[in-house]
């Protein structure tokens, strides 16, 4: 074997048709291949798999055997699998939903030393059948390396805590000279420290790379009617796009998806509470068929990892800043534009207060949730660059999105902000009448209506007029009393209070009330020539790969996808595992006439070549 066939730029070139690393990655592949343990923190769609996939490859070519793979992730294997293969990368997965006949089928693959990586469910992994396997290869010196995926799942500080993980010292006891990497998208500390200490891997590099995604424009906006913001939202800038949007109900999943199929948007519900069949079949036509959108609760994403992925959109407020990352991080895994946009009001704020309040949880885990919440909203209300929030809150000092390709709303159009401290010393007086003297607590519904000195059944009924602060608001619009009061809660300085939502002051109300302490609002409702305005620019970025598009290279892309969609289904794989859709846009573009023209473009390896090859000159000679 010569020594070029192992050098990584050859291989990253010829298997997988890519001209250059990324980031971090030519360090690691080179730091595993020297025999190094590796720990890799790296965000979503920063490319992890070729981290391990490389040297896998490399290390098989030098006559050191097999990798081994361990996911939590069973229902990507397949996919995962089906891609090495697409590249000529002999591959194979053992999980549950294999049959005796493959299993065995697969472990001959792997006793030959033909098989160059196996993806392993961390259950399997440590049983005594696998590790006699291990064994034996060991023996023979075909064991080559261990690539630990999802590696947070080690640690009981994440979300996605896997018992199975914590088996996994034993593969550092067992093959002390097996070098291992273990990857992962969580960054925190904490996590970080349980990874090195739990998996034994005291001694590994540490490689950690930023967490921005510049693809990402980050925009969230004012609550009106969500659901037809939504669709706005997906009619102007979307139209068959493929993306995920996030509801925290089950009822409201349902819902959404219906009224969005309605309106002709190919939407399907995703939840936990669904049939596991059915469940299924809606995140493979996700994965498979073009232009899909999921609505989801959270039960949806983990480990979803199609790069085409064009938006994430939130109807409703995640917990967290770490939630709302790993939401949004779903989006443009690819590096092409992509939106994380997200419609956040009054009652999002209410919700998430209460549910904290009312959960059973101790009251020490409530203040750190709290704490959270409090992070998330400054996010939402916050008047500077968001991108720049995101990335401080994980302890990455950055500039605003000056260098992103896809700048947040925020750095796009400054907002205006408007003086506040007036309108929000009214709206807490107004509570405090209320209950002066013994009366009763109100909700924001009625609170708004009597500053606006509207006449309604409830002012009579509690004879309102009467009140000092009844109509010393109707200089704002119902809209910006809202969001007057949505900063109140989300700042604590009224307090929402049991099964009616009411309002309450607390401690720091008084200062406000004192006039000590300025609120400055983003103006609300903006003007309508301001948003056509918006609009129309989003659009042309985040269209711009179809629209820039002359007649013929627009015809050739198109066909080019019919091609691709055939192939797909014939080989029960996903689209993009036959070629992302930027590697059609190339194809598109250049038009090559011969084999050498079309291997120079990205995504286009040495098999792939082969097995399309002239398919495609052939397809687009047809278009020319
Ligand atoms: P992660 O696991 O970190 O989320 P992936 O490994 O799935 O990310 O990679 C994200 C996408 O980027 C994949 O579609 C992959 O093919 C692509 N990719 C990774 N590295 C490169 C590279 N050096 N050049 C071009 N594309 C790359
Ligand atoms: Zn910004």
């Amino acid at each position: 074997m010569s020594s070029d066939s192992i050098s990584p730029s050859a291989i990253l070139r010829d298997v997988f048709g890519y001209g250059a690393f990324r980031g971090a990655q030519a360090e690691i592949v080179e730091h595993l291949i020297a025999d190094g343990d590796a720990l890799v923190l790296m965000p979503t769609g920063g490319g992890k798999s070729l981290c391990y996939q490389i040297p896998a490859i490399a290390r098989h070519r030098a006559g050191k055997g097999l990798a081994v793979v361990v996911s939590p992730l069973i229902a990507l294997m397949h996919d995962q699998v089906g891609a090495l293969e697409e590249a000529g990368v002999h591959a194979a997965f053992l999980n549950s939903t294999l049959t005796l006949k493959d299993v065995q089928r697969i472990e001959r693959e792997m006793m030959s030393g033909r098989l160059i990586l196996v993806y392993v469910a961390p259950e399997r992994l440590t049983t005594p059948r696998m590790l006699g396997q291990f064994d034996a290869l060991h023996a023979r010196g075909l064991l080559s390396l261990f690539a630990i995926d999802e590696a947070h799942c080690v640690s009981q500080w994440g979300h996605d805590f896997r018992e199975d993980y914590l088996a996994l010292d034993v593969l550092h006891e067992r093959y002390p000279d097996v070098p291992r990497i273990a990857l992962t998208a969580t960054a925190d500390a904490l996590t970080r420290a349980d990874i090195v200490t739990r998996l034994k891997l005291t001694d590994a590099r540490v490689f950690i790379s930023s967490f921005d995604r510049p693809n990402i424009r980050y925009r969230i906006v004012e609550k009106m009617d969500s659901r037809r913001q939504l669709l706005a939202f997906l009619r102007e800038e979307h139209v068959g796009d493929a993306g995920i949007v996030y509801c925290l109900s089950r009822k409201k999943v349902e819902e959404t998806a219906a009224w969005l199929a309605a309106e002709g948007i190919p939407a399907l519900p995703y939840h936990a509470g669904m049939e596991s069949g059915a469940r299924r079949e809606h995140q493979d036509r996700f994965l498979r068929d073009d232009g899909v959108v999921m609505v989801a609760t959270i039960a949806f994403g983990m480990g979803i990892d199609k790069p085409d992925v064009r938006f994430v959109a939130h109807l409703d407020l995640p917990k967290n800043i770490e939630s709302y990352y790993q939401e949004t991080g779903r989006a443009g895994r690819d590096g092409l534009p992509a939106d994380a946009w997200m419609a956040y009001g009054l009652a999002d704020v209410v919700n998430q207060r209460r549910m904290i309040d009312e959960s059973p949880a101790e009251e020490t885990f409530k203040r750190v949730q709290r704490g959270k919440l409090d992070a998330l909203l400054s996010l939402a209300e916050a008047h500077d660059c968001r991108r720049a929030r995101l990335l401080g809150y994980f302890g990455e000092a950055s500039a605003p999105c000056v260098a992103a390709q896809n700048v947040c709303d925020n750095c796009l159009h400054p907002p205006q902000t408007w003086d506040a401290t007036e309108a929000a010393r009214k709206a807490l007086s107004c509570v405090y009448r209320f209950y002066q003297g013994g009366g009763q607590r109100f909700g924001a519904m009625h609170l708004i209506d009597v500053l606006r000195g509207k006449d309604t059944d409830k002012v009579t009924q509690y004879g309102h007029r009467r009140l000092s602060t009844f109509g010393i608001g109707a200089d704002l619009s119902e809209a910006q009393w809202r969001a007057v009061l949505r900063q109140l809660i989300a700042l604590g300085h009224l307090r929402v209070e049991g099964e009616f939502n009411t309002l309450e002051l607390t401690e720091s109300a008084r200062a406000v009330l004192r006039g000590e302490v300025q609120l400055f609002l983003r103006q609300s409702a903006k003007s309508s020539r301001e948003s056509r305005k918006s609009r129309s620019e989003s659009r042309g970025k985040t269209g711009r790969a179809r629209a820039s598009m002359s007649g013929g290279e627009a015809a050739r892309f198109e066909a080019l996808k019919i091609w691709r969609a055939a192939i797909a289904r014939e080989r029960n794989l996903p689209v993009y595992v036959v070629f992302h859709d930027s590697a059609l846009a190339e194809m598109a573009r250049e038009a090559p006439e011969t084999l050498a023209a079309l291997a120079q473009i990205s995504g286009v390896g040495a098999k792939k070549l082969e097995a399309y090859g002239r398919d495609i000159l052939r397809l687009l000679s047809g278009e020319r």
